[in-house]
């Protein structure tokens, strides 16, 4: 039987099961609920109880930002180097170095994510541009998103979000998500047209599809 801390409430009528970050269990229970009865409801709960604690143990830490720290890029890594904030803070890039200038960690958090917002933006651009003629279409506007669960979209007007934390992926990866919102504007849905756009563009999509399902956690910083 797995560990838990136990929490009656006297205006609570069910069971409820909380994980928290580090994988601690918390059982809320009625205050009048029997100690058998609770037990077996988190006994019945030993499968989820599992995944989700596999899931935590497989999740990456956060990328500490402090002088020297790497960072991905595409198919490189970048070396961050802190400098002082003289008033105007910003980040750039020079070789494999990205320079950043900032006054705390968390404004160095920010200006390296604003920094990346803008390069997805200019690295966007490029391969819509070179994926626009082999699909047949081109979008209206390209937006850069930050969704914790989405790599892009197409909306039906014509607007190609991509996510900046593909930056943070190969540049396949990049690709086949570009490659990808581009056939949405000859195939909304995700059927047999689509896909069938979807191969003609970018004959091996289907690696990159699922490498993007099974390492997309990773590209985070
Ligand atoms: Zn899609």
């Amino acid at each position: 039987m797995a560990e838990y801390t136990l929490v009656r409430s006297r205006r609570r009528r069910t069971f409820c099961l909380q994980v928290d970050g580090q994988g601690a269990l918390r059982v809320l229970a009625p205050a009048s609920a029997r100690l058998e009865a609770i037990e077996e409801f988190v006994s019945g709960q030993t499968d989820w109880i599992e995944r989700i604690r596999r899931r935590l143990a497989g999740r990456p830490k956060p990328v500490v930002l402090t002088d020297g720290a790497l960072v991905p890029y595409l198919d490189t890594t970048l070396r961050v180097v802190l400098g002082a904030d003289g008033g105007r803070p910003r980040a750039e890039r020079d070789g494999d170095v990205l320079r950043i200038a900032a006054a705390d960690g968390a404004a160095m958090r920010g200006h390296i994510e604003l920094w990346y917002r803008a390069e997805a933006y200019r690295h966007g651009i490029e391969r819509i541009l070179h994926f626009a003629p082999l699909v047949g279409r081109a979008p209206k506007k390209l937006r850069i998103a930050g969704q914790r669960t989405r790599w892009g979209s197409c909306s039906s007007r014509g607007t190609i979000s991509l996510n900046w934390r593909l930056m943070l992926a190969p540049a396949a990866l990049f690709d086949y998500v570009v490659a990808h919102e581009l056939c949405h504007l000859l195939a909304p849905h995700h059927g047999e047209g689509f896909w069938r756009e979807m191969a003609r563009v970018m004959p091996d999509y289907a690696v990159h599809r699922r490498a993007l399902r099974a390492q997309g956690d990773r590209f985070t910083l």
